[in-house]
């Protein structure tokens, strides 16, 4: 099933029940403190934390998502991309656990032929609220599940909340078992890779407060208007449907994989470390077009700064797989062709797209150019002073880092690929002192605006600090 036809089903399935189908929002989030929608239940939120009614007691949507936090994940895991489609169905005040519960089963139980995506009862595993008996024994007299295939967790796993005082309330997640020859038996409180979580059901049952971390909050009390919240994840559904290995080997990914194999003339599948890159090159193009599809350029800060770290690692991973010539022209419109008939305006809008994408990657190339050279010249030097223990200093890295462009993961990389050590901790110093100045800069010009603590909460669970991604993980395998 074409991961198209799997998204319609599941609009088909929930309006067909009741349910208003509200277009995707933009990945660029209303609030200006949450860098993009993270989450399905992101539009919605302005209905959930009650500062707006409303307008239907049903909703379902299928959202494009961005999560920044799971860029290191990519390519390693099976189910983790930059972008990805949440399916969403959502109640205000309307249905609870038990129509939530019965949805989620007959949807995934009913088959194919029938408009539903046909699992098999058998590999489906569930996990509740350590406490929530009463989605424990819903579990067990709709679906039938038997007491092993229901596992509960605790309050880092299985609570919802937005980090701020407000609603929130048990999840219950469903998973798919892939089968023995993915790993260990126990469910997916022992192995995430073999039990696929496809589903989660948030129960907005409660109003909590004094939140001081994921795991230490109050209960007030029980909410008078209780909400569903629950997301999907559309890559994950289809690689299952499609009978492939993980969500970049689908219908609206692999094609970019296959153009990066016939670039590179590297196989995949024959050689880990090569899989990773093209999975990170098809990935990435990916996340770029829907990025720069919703108006987003490439910069040096905020959501600009993601979008140019995700060409410029395509960039990179092209090269370690041995490719030194511009690649964007012939990647771009393969990621177009497989994502244009959910998303027409990538198409439409195509020649604006490939512009700023192909620009960043000739800018790229220049950095890497001029970098290098100054690079190795920096390392000659430092090798022909300490011969023993050569290490560039921090200020090298950083001027490389400040003047040319040149990502300290680069310049690490590089630096050992010829026996050289980084002072990181140096570098980090100066980038720390240039933050703080950037700040107090920004503070000068500031007007004022402000958003909620709960979405600046919810970004920084879903979304890690772009600095923190950018200048503290290496991505050595990439
Ligand atoms: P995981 O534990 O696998 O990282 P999650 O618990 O972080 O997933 P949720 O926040 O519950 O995910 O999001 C709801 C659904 O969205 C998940 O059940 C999954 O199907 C999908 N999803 C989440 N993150 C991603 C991602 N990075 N790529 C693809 N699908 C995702
Ligand atoms: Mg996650
Ligand atoms: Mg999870
Ligand atoms: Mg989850």
């Amino acid at each position: 099933m074409r991961t198209a036809e799997i998204r319609q089903r599941w609009l088909d399935f929930f309006s067909s029940r009741g349910h208003a189908v509200v277009p995707s929002a933009s990945l660029i989030s209303e609030d200006p403190s949450l860098l993009f929608t993270v989450a399905g239940m992101v539009p919605f939120i302005p209905y959930m934390v009650g500062e707006r009614t409303p307008p239907w007691q049903r909703a379902t949507s299928v959202q494009k998502c961005v999560r920044t936090l799971d860029i290191e994940e990519v390519g390693k895991t099976t189910r983790h991309g930059t972008f990805f489609q949440m399916n969403g169905n959502f109640s205000f005040g309307d249905y609870f656990k038990e129509g939530a519960i019965r949805f989620a089963w007959e949807l995934i139980t009913t088959p194919q032929d029938q408009g539903g995506y046909g699992f098999d009862p058998e590999v489906i595993w569930v996990t509740v609220y350590q406490d929530d008996d009463e989605a424990l024994a819903l579990w067990k007299s709709i679906a039938g599940l038997p007491d092993e295939r229901i596992q509960r967790r605790g309050k880092k796993d299985n609570f919802w909340h937005t980090g701020a005082a407000g609603p929130a309330g048990p999840c219950s997640e469903i998973y798919i078992d892939r089968g023995p020859e993915f790993g260990a038996d126990g469910g997916p409180i022992v192995d995430e890779e073999r039990y696929l979580e496809i589903w989660n059901l948030v129960f907005m049952q409660y109003a909590i407060d004094d939140v001081r971390g994921k795991e230490d909050f109050r209960i007030v009390r029980e909410l008078t208007q209780k909400n569903i919240d629950t997301g999907m994840g559309l890559e994950r559904v289809a690689f299952l449907l499609q009978g492939v290995d993980n969500m970049y080997e689908i219908d609206e990914v692999f094609p970019v994989i296959l153009a990066a194999q016939k670039i590179s003339g590297r196989t995949y599948g024959e050689n880990h470390d090569d899989d990773v890159r093209m999975r990170v090159v098809a990935d990435h193009v990916r996340s770029a077009l829907m990025l720069i599809s919703d108006g987003i350029v490439p910069s040096n800060e905020g959501r600009g700064y993601v979008l140019r770290r995700l060409l410029r690692r395509t960039v990179r991973s092209m090269r370690l797989l041995g490719v030194e010539a511009r690649t964007f022209p012939e990647l771009f419109p393969v990621s177009r062709d497989a994502m244009q008939s959910s998303y027409p305006e990538v198409g439409t809008d195509f020649a604006r797209i490939s512009k700023v994408a192909y620009a960043e990657e000739e800018a790229f190339r220049r950095t890497l150019a001029s970098g290098t050279t100054i690079l190795d010249t920096a390392v000659a030097g430092v090798k022909a002073a300490s011969p023993t223990a050569p290490t560039l200093s921090g200020e090298a890295a950083f001027t490389l880092h400040d003047t040319y462009g040149f990502p300290i993961d680069l310049t690490l990389e590089m630096a050992a690929e010829q026996g050289v050590a980084v002072d990181e901790k140096a570098f980090r110093t100066l980038m720390q002192e240039q933050r703080q100045r950037a700040r107090a800069d920004a503070m000068a010009k500031k007007t004022g605006v402000a958003g909620t603590d709960a979405y600046r909460k919810l970004q920084s669970e879903l979304a890690a600090p772009v600095e923190f991604l950018g200048y503290t993980q290496t991505s050595a395998q990439v």
